[in-house]
């Protein structure tokens, strides 16, 4: 079977459009409202997250890229169709000293739709654009030269992103949604930013433009752990996912330990630590002792040439090297519930991406795959994101080591992540997704005994 946008019964696929749309991006006709509808759009946490949250289908998550300037080509269109909200009188206020108030009745059947132009992609004029101009790219689709894809639900801003902590923070600015989960950024700036590593930040990231500006440069442990409490209340966020830059000492332990004591003894959340490799590998082992589930280490290329040249800073501190061997201790030596190996496919051969899969996949860790995605202000923000055709075999190779090898893939519950494929999402890349049907078996029951121990244990 074929693998594309459209399912042999003309459905859409959802895995192929999260895929392509990371690629191409989505404009934005003059129909919809997303300041009323959706989640501000936040470019925080090195900038991947830089775009509007969608959920495809059921469940599937996608941050879409919608600012940058390569997103003016793109053939997908958000439309909103249904009637504006009209206005009715409010009940409350009717027979009151203000009078008739009114309220905005949305109109119940309002949705919102992905369109793709019916015309292929042209990838000559694709190549032509020139990296100028800032979305959103909002214009009027021509839907009679366009083919309606799928509705997609947009998430509304969850109510905690304007509650503020009691330190008088705002919530949103201390951690964000990236799907289902509750990203956070903790420490101060990555060192690769300066004072002293300045030039030395990784040029695909814009953490260091990001601190300060969209997210807060200091917040408190009390900060975190009530933005964390909050979005589990309202957001039901069963996970926690913790991510810092360089520190010259690299003490990961010590950066992060009070952080981690006071969220796991308060919250009982799932945790997850994504930082450079730690100074001392035995620190993983208190972290695992203090109830850290997940630990994510990036390394991005494995080609070392690249690795030198895409993250100077990152070489000289920590190098390829001391990545490879800091997941290989964490899965084998210390054995957390997941360890991950995070790759961006795109910014090196596809050969070397998939080489990288199968050493993270060897190793016992389970590869974080993202797209590159060339965002504003970044260093490699005038590039162009890969093509489809190029990253649907590293995706399809991905699943398939990640099932071949019994990878506990899906397991968590209700994590469901917008910024990269999740490697159960890419069965449906394909092309035969009823492919290891007593392994699948095998992961739903792990998933729904793992759920019930959380349920169990969660204390929010
Ligand atoms: S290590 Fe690289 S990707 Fe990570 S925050 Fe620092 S500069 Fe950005």
């Amino acid at each position: 079977m074929d693998v594309g946008l459209f399912l042999h019964n003309g459905s859409c696929n959802p895995a192929f459009l999260k895929l392509d749309l990371y690629c191409k991006g989505l404009r934005i006709d003059a129909s919809c409202e997303l300041g009323d509808d959706a989640r501000e759009i936040i470019r925080n946490r090195a900038g991947l997250g830089s775009g509007l949250e969608v959920v495809i289908g059921r469940d599937m998550y996608t941050n879409v890229p919608v600012v940058e300037w390569w997103v003016q080509n793109s053939p997908y269109w958000l439309v909103k169709r249904g009637q504006a909200p009209r206005a009715v009188p409010d009940p409350v206020s009717l027979g009151t000293a203000k009078g008739s108030g009114t309220l905005r009745e949305p109109d119940p059947f309002t949705r919102y739709e992905i369109w793709r132009e019916n015309k292929p992609f042209d990838y000559a004029a694709y190549d032509a654009l020139k990296p100028v101009g800032k979305g959103p790219w909002v214009a009027t689709l021509d839907r009679a030269n366009a083919t309606l894809v799928d509705t997609v639900t947009i998430p509304e801003e969850p109510k905690w992103y304007k509650q503020r902590t009691s330190s008088g923070k705002l919530m949103q600015r201390i951690g964000c949604l990236q799907g289902t989960y509750l990203g956070v950024y903790w420490g101060p700036r990555c060192q690769n930013w300066g004072p002293n590593g300045e030039n030395e930040y990784c040029k695909f990231c814009t953490e260091g433009q990001n601190l300060g500006s969209q997210e807060e440069a200091i917040k408190s442990v009390a900060d975190v752990v009530e933005t964390a409490i909050a979005a589990r209340r309202e957001s039901k966020i069963t996970f926690v996912h913790v991510n810092t830059g360089f520190i010259d000492s690299n003490d990961y332990w010590g950066l992060f330990e009070p952080l981690y004591r006071e969220l796991k003894s308060k919250t009982n959340l799932l945790l997850g630590l994504q930082a450079p490799p730690d100074a001392d590998f035995e620190n993983y082992r208190k972290f695992k002792a203090l109830g850290v589930n997940n630990v994510s280490l990036c390394f991005e290329v494995m080609d070392e040439e690249l690795f030198k040249e895409i993250g100077p800073g990152k070489a000289r501190r920590g190098g390829l090297k001391r990545y490879l061997e800091a997941i290989d201790f964490c899965a084998n030596e210390v054995g957390f519930d997941t360890v991950n190996g995070e790759i961006i496919a795109g910014l090196e051969p596809v050969e070397s991406s998939i080489a990288a899969i199968d050493w993270i996949v060897d190793h016992g860790a389970i590869p974080t795959v993202c797209v590159f995605r060339p965002v504003l202000g970044a260093a490699y923000g005038k590039r162009k994101p890969p093509r489809v055709e190029d990253m649907l075999p590293v995706f399809q190779h991905f699943y398939k080591r990640c099932m071949e090898k019994g990878l506990p893939i899906g397991i968590a519950p209700n994590v469901k992540v917008s910024l990269i494929m999740l490697p159960e999402e890419c069965r449906g890349l394909m092309p035969n997704p009823d492919a290891y049907p007593i392994r699948r078996a095998a992961l739903w029951f792990a998933a729904k005994a793992f759920k019930a121990v959380f349920n169990a244990r969660v204390k929010v």
